[in-house]
């Protein structure tokens, strides 16, 4: 008999998951607690839309519905940078300019991986279960229902279920020495709208990340099929000019003003967004271990959430999945090991992904807007035509290839520590040249 999976959360990452213990041919069963996202409600205070990369693609491309879910994805070749003044600039993100990152809307992707999951027989789906608790030695998994509290057993029990998984709680309550760290920016973020225009097109460029950089602060807007944009601004909960102290009508008319004043035209719904839509945390969770013998594991955000400024935790979400399968494929009949070598391959790699993405903060709303900031870009692309296969910027990497998370973070040192040596270098003989030159000329 093939051993039964139980998963708890049909996130983007539970719904593809599914999918690929699906197509092993192992009994799953995938528990919700929300309704069917097909029936229209939006997928929990998260984003409406999101980057989907190389790494994403690669997971969707194996179970073979890439195409299906990439339908309506735009395709976003690089940033454009809007100034104060309203003044635009454009960076590629890659010398090679087929290479994009894509927006994708995040309800129509949870369905395509759900609509995948129920393609095999050997997979069910139930919205409306929260789990409660899980236990860990049995490998049993506590629900909550609109009409009662129901229990199911499997071999085994996978955590997909969030940043605030219940699957990992249970590990953190009955676990000894479970590692656990939670990180909360200072930082909030609400999601408003730029509409279409009138005759359904785009107002901004369409295929381009919007970034609005603002030193500590920053709003971004990424394109939807049907001409509008979402915008996230990521801003301070507390301070003098923060979410707190913005509360009428006139400080958010004022701050927009000041900060965005390209944008407010474009924004009618401004203050009714500002209003009426939440203003989220963002936080970055570690853990260690991911797994409990060969009865629990953790994959995606329950296991490693990150903040959102490399546009990777769905990426590695994905990714996760595409290495739990291969590591259940290598040790068929030891789950344990296949959940240890998955748990080893993939930690260094999510806390690496941890780091780049808090940098990644730093250099978007602040560095992009410098001129050294878009010379360097340049400098990288160039570099990367002279050097190929030799020279990869950072972002290349991580967006672009799948070098594990780490590799590409060490990489990507030691060719800058390589880089700032030979400019030096080459100063110096500058230097030396210029000292050495006036004495020559003299002695002839
Ligand atoms: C503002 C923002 C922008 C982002 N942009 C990007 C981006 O551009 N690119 C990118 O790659 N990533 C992005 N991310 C990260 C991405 O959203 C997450 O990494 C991704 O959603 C993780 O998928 P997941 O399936 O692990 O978790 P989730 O998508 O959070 O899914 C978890 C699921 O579990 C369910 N659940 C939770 N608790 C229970 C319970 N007790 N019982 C049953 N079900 C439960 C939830 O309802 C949900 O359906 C962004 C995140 C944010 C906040």
């Amino acid at each position: 008999m093939p051993a039964k999976f139980v998963l708890v959360g049909s996130g983007l990452a539970g719904g593809l998951l599914a999918a690929y213990l699906g197509r092993r041919g192992y009994d799953v069963d995938l528990y919700e607690r929300r309704t069917d996202p097909r029936e229209g409600n939006i997928v929990g205070g998260r984003s409406i839309n999101l980057a989907i990369s190389t790494r994403g693609i690669h997971a969707l491309e194996q179970i073979g519905i890439a195409d299906e879910a990439l339908r309506h994805a735009i395709p976003m070749r690089g940033r454009m940078i809007h100034d104060k003044s309203g003044a635009l600039h454009f960076a590629a993100y890659d010398v090679d300019p087929r290479k994009c990152i894509n927006s994708i809307g995040r309800a129509s992707l949870n369905a395509a991986v759900i609509e995948a999951a129920q393609r095999y027989p050997n997979v069910r789906v139930h919205f409306n279960h929260k789990c409660t608790d899980v236990d860990l030695a049995e490998a049993v998994c506590h629900l909550e229902t609109e009409t009662g509290k129901v229990t199911v057993r499997g071999d085994a029990v996978i955590g997909v279920d969030g940043a605030f998984s219940a699957v990992r709680a249970s590990m953190q309550r009955n676990i000894d020495n479970f590692q656990y760290d939670e990180n909360y920016l200072a930082h909030g973020y609400k999601e408003l709208t730029i509409p279409p225009a009138p005759d359904g097109s785009w107002r901004m460029e369409k295929n381009a990340l919007h970034i609005w950089p603002r030193k500590s602060f920053m709003m971004i807007a990424l394109p939807n099929p049907d001409g509008s944009f979402t915008c996230t601004l990521f801003w301070e909960f507390e301070g003098a000019r923060s979410f707190a102290t913005t509360k009428t009508d006139d400080d958010v008319r004022r701050f927009f003003g000041e900060e965005f004043p390209d944008a407010v035209p474009l924004m009618p719904t401004l203050l009714e967004d500002f209003k009426n839509n939440p203003t989220g945390s963002l936080v970055t969770i570690r853990c260690a271990p991911w797994y409990y013998r060969d009865r629990v594991c953790l994959l995606g955000d329950a296991a490693h959430a990150v903040v959102p400024f490399y546009g990777q935790g769905m990426n590695a979400a994905f990714e996760d999945c595409v290495v739990l399968d291969e590591c259940l494929g290598k040790f068929p009949d030891n789950r344990e090991r296949a959940f240890a070598k998955y748990f080893e391959s993939r930690k260094e790699n999510a806390d690496a992904l941890a780091d780049l993405a808090i940098g990644n903060f730093i250099e978007m709303r602040d560095k992009t807007a410098s001129r050294t900031f878009r010379a360097k870009k340049k400098l990288d692309h160039l570099l990367e035509a002279a050097l190929p296969g030799m020279y990869l910027p950072l972002y290349t990497m991580v967006t672009f290839t799948r070098i594990p998370y780490a590799q590409a973070a060490r990489r990507a040192r030691l060719q800058d520590r390589i880089l700032y040596t030979a400019l030096i270098v080459l100063v110096l003989i500058g230097i030396l040249a210029l000292a050495v030159l006036p004495g020559r000329s003299q002695r002839q």
